[in-house]
């Protein structure tokens, strides 16, 4: 069988390039390993409204909550609020989600074929790829859109770092506000990364990502021995489930006439790990792309996608992992301090000034754009410390 762009991956990345390639007039497969789209889903699934806007996504059926801001928990549990008071994000419910690009794709004249994985990859003339039950499948163009653990990304090799935040999360009953997403912020529950508690729909979604240890034993102590959560969350689990998040930027994501798209490219948000809508965004890039090649006829023209990723998220990308790279080195009592330097009225303000759902590097650039008066209330001693970390 041959195409002219084949999809290894149907998740959001690989509907959404799908469906734009399709409605190009360009001949698209999709190969799914699963036999439902969005089965098995792990994902807390909150994605910003102005990024689904921006990219002509129209909340569905899928809509489980609106949120309007979020609650930070430092490890003092002195909690701090920020919210505008207007809708930032969606909590979404994934399987639907999915399958709504999905019938989308197929509705732009994709192929989308279930329950069929690709093993095996050929890209030494033509790509061919086989599936699981010896299909064999011929395209111009192959888009490696399959997930953290990419094997498009690793036949080729194309992992840069092998590196993951390991997740785990769960489904109760929980009483947490319906319009804010708690964050916890606590290096002995989450060591490398953050907790959340999120209403969707009847149940909360609580879970936990870490670097380093097993997520499923460290959730369960969140749950039972946070002090705010354990008082906040029932005893009925109705969902349990474990995933990865890649890092970002932790593959290439050109070689020769594949692409690779989501988190199959480590296109993820670096201080949250949420890949839903720079996916998203990338997806459109790359098929962008591909639409350039095929209409001019040179495969090199390929080539531009890096280019072209960079030029839109390279900056978010650089500096949100030199952000990330101090929040690894700091202690319990930096959090802290960090949570009492938030509440300070001057630097709330530069924050629900400049904060964008899907852009942290807004924010982050304000604060510095503001550096004297920034280092006057963290202090010379704690600044010098911090910028250690960050060299
Ligand atoms: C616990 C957790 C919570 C998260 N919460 C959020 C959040 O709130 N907001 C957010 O933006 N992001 C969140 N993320 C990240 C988000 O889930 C991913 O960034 C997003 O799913 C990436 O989409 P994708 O299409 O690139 O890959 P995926 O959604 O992983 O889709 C890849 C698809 O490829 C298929 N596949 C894989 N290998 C093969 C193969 N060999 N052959 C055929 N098919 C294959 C898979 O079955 C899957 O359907 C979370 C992640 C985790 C782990």
């Amino acid at each position: 069988m041959e195409t002219d762009v084949l999809i290894i991956g149907a998740g959001p990345a690989g509907c959404f390039t799908g469906k734009i390639l399709a409605e190009h007039g360009l001949k698209v497969t999709i190969v799914e390993e699963h036999a439902e789209v969005g089965k098995p889903a792990c994902c807390t699934g909150i994605v910003g409204l102005s990024g689904l806007r921006e990219l002509g996504i129209k909340p569905g059926k899928w809509v489980l909550g609106r949120l309007r801001g979020a609650k930070i928990y430092p490890p003092s549990n002195n909690s701090i609020k920020l919210t505008r008071g207007k809708v930032e994000a969606l909590v979404v419910d994934r399987e639907k989600f999915d399958r709504s690009l999905a019938d989308a794709a197929v509705k732009a004249g994709a192929d989308l074929l279930l329950g069929r994985r690709c093993v095996d990859l050929d890209f030494n003339d033509t790509p061919l790829i086989e599936t699981q039950d010896g299909v064999k499948l011929k395209a111009r163009v192959v888009i490696g859109a399959d997930g953290p653990h990419s094997i498009v990304a690793r036949k080729l090799g194309l992992l840069v770092s092998s590196k993951y935040v390991k997740c785990a999360q769960v489904e109760t009953e929980a009483d947490v506000d319906r319009d804010v997403a708690e964050i916890y912020l606590n290096k002995s529950f989450s060591p490398g990364f953050f907790g959340w508690m999120v209403k969707a729909g009847k149940v909360a979604r609580v879970g936990l990502g870490t670097a380093a240890g097993n997520p499923v034993r460290l959730l369960r102590s969140f749950l039972s021995e946070h002090p705010v959560v354990s008082g906040k969350v029932g005893k009925v689990v109705h969902n349990r489930c474990t995933g990865v998040i890649p890092e970002c930027m932790s593959r290439r994501i050109h070689k020769g006439t594949v692409l690779l798209v989501g988190d199959a490219a480590g296109q993820v948000k670096p201080l949250t790990g949420g890949g839903i809508y720079i996916g998203l965004c990338c997806a459109k890039l790359a098929a962008e792309t591909v639409i350039r090649a095929f209409e001019s006829g040179r495969m090199r023209d390929l080539e531009s996608y890096p280019g072209a990723v960079m030029k839109k998220f390279g900056s978010e990308f650089r500096v949100g992992m030199r952000v990330k790279k101090l929040f690894d080195q700091m202690s319990n009592e930096d959090l802290n301090f960090l949570s009492t330097f938030l509440i300070q009225d001057e630097v709330r303000e530069i924050v629900l000034k400049n904060f964008d759902f899907d852009h942290h590097e807004k924010v982050i650039s304000a604060l510095v754009a503001r550096a004297p008066e920034v280092l006057k209330s963290i202090g010379i001693r704690r600044a010098l410390k911090y910028i250690k970390f960050l060299t």
